[in-house]
């Protein structure tokens, strides 16, 4: 454990359990010192995200649903008066209705559409408009995540590719709009990892086996290597990276054939 992000203030989305990604994440920047929020979308998971934050001690357990602007200031308000202040924002938040995660694209919904963008890819400038103000002469730094089905074609994987691309867009957006602020807005682009919402994908075994035998590591990779590079995003040691998307994904993505 180091101090490096000590009296610094963090808000992490999307801890459903303990497989998170962003549970990882939150660890990473809690050992650094960094004290974490957290977000519950229903009451459901509350209990859930609560005893795992117990085991940060100072956090704070807040309700969201990603959807509900309401929800969403009540979120910030309550930041502005338990922490003051904000210096990462990690969204490790996304969804689709499970009957669009197999079969043909084509078949998508026009409402399954507008579900899986507002979720996946709106909820990150809707989060980062309302934290832009706690950040203001902070050097914050914003990390989403995101999955090489942006750019290439993963069967199944369907309408969550072209919200993944949307929000990779929007990362290159925000950090236009926000470096003349001093605040940093990347992408980390994970492997696959047996998760909650991976399991929603028809065939995620699949993806895993290819991974291990083609990735130049030759292995999967887990949510600690992710929660670490997030922590580097959010430290001084990053301070020029900008816009970027950055792979965690044992260099699968430099494969051809
Ligand atoms: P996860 O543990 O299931 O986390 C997804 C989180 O999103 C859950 O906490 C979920 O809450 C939350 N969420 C969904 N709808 C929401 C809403 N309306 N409001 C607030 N929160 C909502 O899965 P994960 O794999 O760690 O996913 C985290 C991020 O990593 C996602 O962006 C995912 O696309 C990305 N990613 C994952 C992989 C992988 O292989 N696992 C690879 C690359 C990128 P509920 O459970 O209540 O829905």
């Amino acid at each position: 454990m180091g101090d490096s992000l000590a009296g610094k203030y963090g808000l992490i989305l999307g801890v459903a359990n303990k497989r998170s990604i962003a549970w990882s994440c939150a660890r990473a920047l809690a050992d650094q010192g960094m004290r974490l929020a957290f977000n519950y979308a229903t009451e459901r998971l509350r209990g859930g995200v609560e005893e795992l934050a117990a085991e940060l001690p100072g956090s704070l357990v807040l309700p969201c649903d990603v959807t509900d602007a309401a929800q969403i200031d009540g979120l910030f308000e309550s930041l502005k008066r338990e922490f003051g202040a904000l210096d990462a924002l990690v969204h490790a938040v996304a969804f689709a209705r499970r009957e669009e995660l197999a079969g043909d694209f084509f078949d998508t919904s026009r409402e399954g559409y507008m579900i899986a963008h507002e979720v996946s890819a709106y909820s990150l400038t809707a989060m980062t408009r309302r934290a832009v103000p706690l950040m203001e002469g902070r050097s914050g730094s914003i990390v989403t995540l995101t999955y090489i089905g942006s750019e290439r074609v993963i069967p199944n994987y369907n309408i969550m590719g072209i919200a993944k691309a949307a929000l990779e867009a929007s990362v290159r957006y925000l950090a236009h709009d926000l470096g003349p602020r001093g605040i940093r807005v990347n992408a980390v682009s994970a492997g696959p990892i047996r998760t909650l919402s991976a399991s929603g994908v028809a065939g995620f075994s699949n993806i895993l086996d290819e991974i291990a035998s083609r990735a130049p590591l030759r292995r999967n990779i887990d949510a600690d290597e992710v929660g670490d590079v997030c922590a580097f995003l959010c430290s001084h040691a990053s301070r020029g990276i900008t816009g970027s998307t950055l792979y965690v994904d044992a260099g699968y993505h430099i494969m051809g054939v």
